[in-house]
């Protein structure tokens, strides 16, 4: 089944986009938790980090360079930010197609709460 990330990579529901290529597409947050607040994500639906395959190697390395790209344009590269992809219940993974966080902006303090 997808998920509401589906329907922005296809413009049903607008999002506030920041970057897309043939394989990922780039959005802010709806409920940012910091000043830069952006998620990335595959164009092609993986549910979680769990259902990696090799066939996604290209995506996911993508992902990578698109968030150091877009932590630059931010002007949060230098400071530092922080990249995170929650998986299943214990991860905390709400919206069940593999996304990584770009937050930054402030201090973040600890990496995990306690
Ligand atoms: P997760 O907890 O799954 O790692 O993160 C899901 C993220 O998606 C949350 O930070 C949440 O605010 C964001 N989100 C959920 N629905 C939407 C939406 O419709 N549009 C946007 N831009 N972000 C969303």
């Amino acid at each position: 089944m997808s998920s509401i990330f589906a329907k922005i990579i296809a413009r049903e529901i607008p999002a506030d986009i920041v970057y897309e290529d043939e394989l990922v597409l780039a959005f802010r947050d709806i409920a940012p938790q910091a000043p830069v607040h952006i998620l990335l994500i595959p164009k092609r639906e993986i549910a979680t980090a769990n259902d990696v395959t090799p066939a996604d190697e290209a995506a996911l390395g993508r992902l990578m360079l698109v968030a150091a790209k877009l932590a630059a344009i931010e002007g949060i590269a230098e400071d530092g930010y922080r990249l995170l992809i929650n998986c299943n219940e214990h991860g905390g993974q709400e919206v069940f197609h593999l996304h990584m966080h770009l937050v930054g902006g402030r201090s973040l303090g600890p990496m995990l709460a306690k």
